[in-house]
């Protein structure tokens, strides 16, 4: 009795976080076809750690629900990813991302937007066809978009994922290894895959100033990148400290709490007009 008890329990906990799931996915497709404001995108400045300047930015998606309140990007993309609703989610984050670039475009501001990309999405060419045309309709260049990818997404179909790469590198998107350093870092593929640049794991950066052994990874993931012709990005960049060190090391770009908090594109245009001034 004792044992199906505990079975029962077990049981009845599960059901309770299926359903949780199931009533997420139920309501982050309503948000997608309502399009009611609860879905936003938010961006986080990135610095170029040789001349200060800012020109790029991270789009990050943000869910404030009108029940539930805010809900992180991480609870709800890893259910999109894993139910197929992803490339639904990617087609309304271009959409609104590139719109938003056009803009910042039309007011003079040239920042390279990079967009976070699922390995769904590189299974077909639907995502090829959706940035064309968002791009012909908002009179944007390739290179003022970058697509953040991590290794984790070239494993449902290497091949398949690999030809769109290509595709997106010789039109001249920028193409960015997300998450460097967690989850499946097989090098010997790095050199294959058509990148521009290396995005070192928040992980490795949080504590910079004080770990030596963050130190040392650092250091030299940021001579091979170098080395492989490829610039390199650090996330995750809270404080000055960490700022320099990575200044003295030779990384091309910080990103982090440190420089800015992600925020809507309508905060980002106060904040880079106070920046420049500042
Ligand atoms: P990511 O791609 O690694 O994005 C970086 C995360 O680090 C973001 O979390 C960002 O807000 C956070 N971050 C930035 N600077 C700092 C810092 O200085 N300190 C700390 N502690 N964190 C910092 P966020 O926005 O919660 O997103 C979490 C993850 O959700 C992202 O990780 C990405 O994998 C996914 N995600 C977010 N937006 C999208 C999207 O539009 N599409 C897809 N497919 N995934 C997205
Ligand atoms: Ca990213
Ligand atoms: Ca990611
Ligand atoms: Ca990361």
């Amino acid at each position: 009795i004792a044992i199906n008890e505990r079975l029962y329990v077990y049981q009845e906990g599960q059901d309770k976080v299926h359903l949780r799931k199931l009533k997420i996915l139920r309501s982050l497709k309503e948000a997608l076809q309502k399009d009611d404001g609860q879905l936003q995108m938010y961006y986080q400045p990135k610095m170029n750690l040789r001349t200060g300047e800012v020109e790029k930015s991270e789009a990050l998606i943000r869910w404030f629900h009108p029940d539930d309140g805010f809900i992180p990007p991480d609870l709800f993309i890893e259910l999109a990813e894993q139910t197929g609703l992803i490339g639904l989610v990617t087609a309304w984050v271009i959409s609104r991302v590139l719109d938003d670039q056009a803009r910042l475009k039309r007011d003079g501001i040239a920042m390279q937007v990079s967009i976070n990309i699922s390995a769904q999405d590189l299974s077909d060419d639907g995502l090829k066809f959706l940035i064309e045309q968002k791009l012909q309709q908002n009179n944007l260049e390739a290179h003022d978009v970058c697509l953040e990818i991590t290794e984790r997404d070239m494993m449902t179909d290497v091949d398949k994922s690999l030809a769109l790469l290509n595709y997106f590198r010789e039109r001249g998107f920028q193409i960015s290894m997300d998450d460097y350093g967690i989850g499946y870092s097989a090098l010997s593929k790095l050199a294959q895959m058509p990148l521009n640049e290396l995005k070192i794991d928040k992980c490795f950066i949080l504590k910079l100033a004080t770990q030596k052994d963050d130190q040392i990874i650092v250091r030299n993931t940021i001579t091979m990148a170098h080395e492989l012709g490829l610039s390199v990005i650090a996330e995750g960049v809270e404080d000055l400290e960490s700022k320099d060190w990575l200044r003295e090391a030779g990384c091309d770009y910080i990103q982090g709490y440190y420089l800015a908090r992600p925020m809507a594109c309508d905060a980002l245009v106060k904040w880079l007009d106070e920046f420049k001034t500042a």
